[in-house]
């Protein structure tokens, strides 16, 4: 039976409720972080709690506990729920107020932690690659919702996944309102051309994953080289190798793009990296 974590108490499924007032349900008020436990353990859980601080802090939500009383609860979650390998879902809202837009009336924010087991996507993707489309939903202007902010305010990612029904797509990238690659509805985008390992720069206005930090980080260790700028499509359907990030997938081939076929999957970057990317994986 799985446990959820409500504000300090672990509760079976039915029984975790929330207010019909909570900002989180009726505005998308509020913040979260996807982690992933391996063996027990929890992967990168100080930048996975540094993001989630920073995003709190962008919208004026003051968080109700500290980065080591959130660690504590994650674990309590991971270990009630008896699982090893999995995926913690960790929101924060602001919590509930009058019907309205007052926010000083939220004194209390919402706190819930739900488990799933991991990994997130069948393993034969891990060979066969996924097709991504280029949706038409533009990834919000860093001027309206910064996307480095990772908000409960979820919908302009859910309008460009929707785009995915007609073709079957696993992902959806989304270019910025400027016509540039910035990243998939909950996935960063890598790939390779001539040699290069290539992905948008956090200033085409994306959320900078965890996953895509470690990717950078061990390809700048492993003499892999690799740039982050400004791309548009054109670049991305010429790529050699292609493959989309995030907590749950790590490091996921992607086959096709649009109509544009990758041409090795996975290639032999993409491999490197996912190997070099176990070694990191808590044993
Ligand atoms: N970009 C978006 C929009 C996401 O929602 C996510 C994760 O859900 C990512 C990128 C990848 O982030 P991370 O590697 O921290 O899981």
């Amino acid at each position: 039976m799985t446990s959820i974590y409500l504000n300090g108490k672990l509760y079976p499924p039915d029984q975790a409720l929330i207010s019909v007032f909570d900002r989180g349900f009726l505005y998308g008020d509020g913040v979260f972080e996807t982690l992933r436990a391996y063996q027990g353990k929890i992967f990168q859980p100080d930048a996975h709690l540094e993001r989630l601080i920073v995003s709190a802090e962008a919208i004026g939500l003051r968080l109700p506990y500290s980065k080591e009383q959130f660690a504590a609860a994650l674990m309590l979650t991971l270990n009630a729920n008896k699982l090893s390998n999995a995926c913690l879902r960790l929101t924060v809202s602001r919590g509930s107020g009058l019907f309205g837009q007052e926010l000083n009336h939220c004194v209390q924010p919402t706190v819930v932690i739900m488990p799933r087991p991991a990994p997130s996507c069948p393993l034969e993707f891990y060979q066969t690659g996924v097709s991504v489309i280029i949706a038409k939903t533009r990834r919000i202007s860093a001027d309206s919702v910064n996307p480095e902010i990772k908000s409960l305010n979820f919908l302009n990612n859910i309008l460009a996944k929707l785009e995915t029904q007609k073709t079957q797509a696993y992902e959806a990238l989304m270019l910025n309102p400027e016509g540039f690659v910035s990243e998939g509805s909950v996935s960063n985008i890598f790939w390779v051309k001539d040699g290069v390992l290539k992905t948008p720069s956090p200033g085409v206005g994306l959320l900078s994953g965890i996953t895509r930090k470690v990717v950078l980080d061990l390809a700048g260790e492993n003499d892999i080289p690799c740039e982050e700028g400004f791309s548009r499509p054109g670049d991305l359907y010429q790529a050699q190798e292609a493959f989309i990030t995030n907590s749950g997938i790590e490091i996921l081939p992607v086959s096709q793009i649009d109509d544009h076929p990758v041409k090795k999957i996975p290639g032999e970057i993409t491999q490197k990296l996912q190997r070099l990317f176990l070694e990191e994986i808590p044993r």
